[in-house]
């Protein structure tokens, strides 16, 4: 039989557990499904400084933990380590399945489901994943210690994920496809001046070098053209996210990358009673802060459309 719900969160970053505190604060008792890495991206991130109300700073993992016991403080009811695999948006009341085999039918369904780190897509990038290539140096840098490493990317990531490695190995090289970095001014700043990282400008990584584990990196200068190799044993990925949003992709609109497209001043999908908030609906701000924010608002217009319609 299927279980029958209120409110359904699907994943657990900062917008799914900041929908769960508000629901759950509005007797909407929520049921939140985390999907198979909960806690989302902050788990992989070091030292979160921009978050307002942490005035030192505070570690990724040690945030989530808060937000979640926040959320479980007031009720929510948590599946961890659960996916929803299958969803059906066609009735009035939308049917969710999960990867335990259990079908959900729920009035209204916040999604918060984020983004995932983009890969280069090369074979020898598939192939030595786990063997000297990761796309997270909080969980994997220490393997590397000591070692001469790389970084792919511009972005805060690439910065954030360099200045990591640069207080464990000697040496990081950062690979920039452009001639400037994408990421904030103070990560550019940091990076900059910091004498472990090698930037290489206008660089891109053409193949990753070695059969079992990683020996090199064949580059191209794409100004240039010029070929080179470098030794190095550690590649960090860190060329930016997509949104976790395939499973939608029958009944939500969404635009090219697969962000959800949300009305104006809404969290609300083109499906009544559905809604959107955090990194899976947000290509512009993509911050732990403001996917806390539409998280809010998505348990506040879920709310506004159970009552509306005498569910609460
Ligand atoms: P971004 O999209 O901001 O940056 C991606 C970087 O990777 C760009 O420099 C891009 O180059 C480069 N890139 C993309 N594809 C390739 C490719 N195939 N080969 C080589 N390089 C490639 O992603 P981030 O993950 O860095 O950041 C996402 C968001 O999260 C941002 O808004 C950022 O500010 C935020 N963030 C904030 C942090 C903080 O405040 N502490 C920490 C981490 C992220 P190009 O510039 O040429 O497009």
């Amino acid at each position: 039989m299927a279980k029958e719900v209120k409110c359904i969160i699907i994943g657990s970053g900062p917008a799914g557990y900041t929908a769960a505190i508000y629901a759950a604060r509005a007797n909407m008792d929520p049921v939140l499904y985390t999907g198979k890495e909960p806690g989302g991206q902050l788990m992989i991130t070091t030292d979160v400084e921009n978050y307002p109300g942490y005035p030192d700073g505070i570690m990724g993992p040690e945030m989530m933990e808060d937000f979640k016991k926040q959320a479980a403080r007031f009720g929510t009811e948590m599946h961890v380590g659960v996916m929803i695999e299958k969803v059906d948006f066609s009735g009035e009341v939308h049917k969710l399945w999960t990867d335990a085999g259990e079908e959900i039918h729920a009035n209204s369904v916040i999604i918060s489901t984020g983004a995932s780190a983009k890969w280069l897509g090369l074979e020898s990038e598939k192939r030595l994943t786990n063997k000297g290539v990761s796309a997270c140096a909080v969980c994997d840098g220490f393997f590397f210690r000591g070692q001469e490493v790389a970084v792919v990317g511009g972005g805060d990531t690439a910065a954030e994920e360099a200045s990591y490695l640069s207080k464990l190995c000697p040496v990081v090289h950062l690979f920039v496809r452009r001639d400037e970095l994408r990421a904030s001014k103070i990560m550019q700043e940091r990076v900059l001046k910091n004498d472990k990282i090698k930037i290489h400008w206008n660089t891109q990584i053409e193949e990753i070098l070695g059969e079992d584990e990683v020996t090199g990196v064949r580059l191209i200068n794409n100004k240039t053209n010029e070929n080179s190799t470098l030794d190095l044993t550690g590649v960090f990925v860190a060329i930016g996210h997509k949104p976790n949003t395939g499973l939608f992709k029958d009944w939500l609109d969404m635009d090219e990358t697969g962000y959800l497209i949300t009305k104006p001043d809404s969290t609300k999908t083109n499906v009544e009673g559905v809604f959107a908030s955090g990194d899976a609906q947000d290509n512009v701000y993509r911050q732990a802060v403001t996917a806390a924010g539409t998280g809010c608002m998505a348990a506040l217009d879920a709310e506004r459309y159970l009552a509306a319609k005498g569910l609460i």
